[in-house]
C-alpha cells in the first residue's frame, strides 16, 4: 500500500466516464431484423466513472471528477446532477466536437441487462486534461479509475496519484487486459468475475478463488473480486483470504451494482477503513443499489447502507 495520506488530503477523485443511458425494458433483446415491443423506457445519467463518483459522494466522501462531456442537453443534465450531489466538477471539460457519451441498455424482466455504449466525448479525454487536474488528484486520498477512458490519460492519472502517495483503485471494466504500466501503479484492483477471467485468460471452468490467487501471484496490490449475489472475495498479499458474503435482497435492476460497490469502497477507504471493513460496506451499498432502478440514482446514502448492514 502507499503511504498514509498527508495532512489536508482527503476524499475521492474519479477520472470519470459520462454516459447518458437510454434504458429500454423488454422481454428479451430483439433478433436480427426483428421489432420488439418493450414495456418501459427511462433515461438516466450514467457511465461507470460518473456512477462511481455519485456512490462515493453519497457514502460520505468529498468527491471530485475529471472528464469530458459534449456541448449538449445531456451534458447540462450531468452538470446539474453533479452539483446536486455536491461533487466538484470544475475539471469536467465541455468538448466542442464530440457529444456526450451515450449508453443503450436493454433490461429484461429478471433484472439482467446488456448494453451498447457509444463513448463520444469520453474518448477525447487527454493526458493534458489529466495534467491540468493534477492538484485535484494529488489532494485526494483515493483515485478511482475504470477502463472507459483513453488508456494514456488513465495511466497518467495513476502515475500522478502513485507519486503523490494517493491510493489508486482500478475497476478494470469494461473487461479488457490491463497494461503492465497501469497495473504497476494500482493499489487495489476490483474486477467482477468475468473481468478477472478476462484479465488472467482463465476459462469459465476454473474456480474463481484459484484464478484470483493466480492473478495475485507476484503482485503487490490487493485484489477484490465481486461475485454478484455472492458478495466479494478479498485477497491481500501476505494476509488470509476473506469471502464477504452477499446480502439477500429483492433484485429490481443490477445496472450499476459494480459502480455502487467501487464508489462506496473508495469513500470508505478514503475515510480510513481497513480493506475488509470497506468491502463489507461496499457490499451492503451495492445490495441496496440492486433493489432500485438505474445506475447513479440507485446508489444509497451511508445511512441507508447502515440500515441494511445493521
Ligand atoms: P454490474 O455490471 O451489474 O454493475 P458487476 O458485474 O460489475 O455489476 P457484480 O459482481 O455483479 O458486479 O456485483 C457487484 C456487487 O454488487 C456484488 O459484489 C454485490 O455486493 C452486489 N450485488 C450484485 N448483485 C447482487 C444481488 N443480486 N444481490 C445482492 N447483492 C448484489
Amino acid at each position: 500500500m502507499n503511504a498514509a495520506p498527508r495532512t489536508g488530503r482527503g476524499g475521492v477523485c474519479v477520472l470519470a466516464s459520462f454516459m447518458y443511458d437510454l434504458v429500454a425494458t423488454a422481454p428479451r433483446r430483439p433478433g436480427p431484423g426483428e421489432t420488439l415491443i418493450g414495456s418501459h423506457f427511462a433515461t438516466f445519467v450514467g457511465g461507470k466513472g460518473f456512477n462511481q463518483a455519485v456512490a462515493a459522494a453519497r457514502a460520505g466522501a468529498a468527491t471530485t471528477v475529471i472528464g469530458r462531456v459534449g456541448d449538449d442537453p445531456f451534458a447540462a443534465e450531468f452538470r446539474e446532477f453533479l452539483a446536486g450531489e455536491g461533487i466538484a466538477a470544475a475539471d469536467v471539460r465541455t468538448d466542442p466536437e464530440h457529444g456526450t457519451g451515450v449508453g443503450l441498455p436493454v433490461l429484461d424482466p429478471a433484472g439482467q441487462n446488456s448494453i451498447i455504449v457509444i463513448p463520444r466525448a469520453n474518448l477525447a479525454v487527454t493526458v493534458a486534461d489529466v495534467e491540468a487536474a493534477r492538484e485535484r488528484i494529488e489532494s485526494a486520498a483515493v483515485l478511482l479509475l475504470q477502463l472507459e477512458l483513453p488508456m494514456d490519460a488513465t495511466v497518467h492519472a495513476a502515475r500522478i496519484a502513485r507519486a503523490a502517495g494517493v491510493r489508486v483503485l482500478l475497476n478494470p471494466a469494461p473487461a479488457a487486459t490491463v497494461p503492465t504500466e497501469l497495473a504497476d501503479a494500482v493499489d487495489v484492483l476490483i474486477p467482477n468475475e468475468g473481468e478477472l477471467r478476462q484479465l488472467t485468460g482463465a476459462d469459465a471452468g476454473q474456480p474463481v478463488l484459484d484464478v484470483a490467487r493466480r492473478a495475485l501471484t507476484g503482485r503487490t496490490h490487493a485484489l477484490i473480486v465481486t461475485l454478484g449475489p455472492d458478495g466479494a472475495l478479498v485477497l491481500e498479499p501476505g494476509r488470509p483470504e476473506v469471502h464477504v458474503p452477499g446480502h439477500r435482497v429483492d433484485v429490481v435492476d443490477t445496472i450499476g451494482a459494480g459502480d455502487a460497490f467501487c464508489g462506496s469502497l473508495g469513500a470508505r477507504l478514503a475515510a480510513g477503513d481497513v480493506l475488509t471493513e470497506a468491502v463489507a460496506f461496499a457490499n451492503a451499498a451495492a445490495a441496496v443499489a440492486v433493489t432500485r432502478r438505474g445506475g447513479a440514482p440507485s446508489a444509497p446514502t451511508r445511512a441507508e447502507v447502515l440500515e441494511l448492514a445493521g
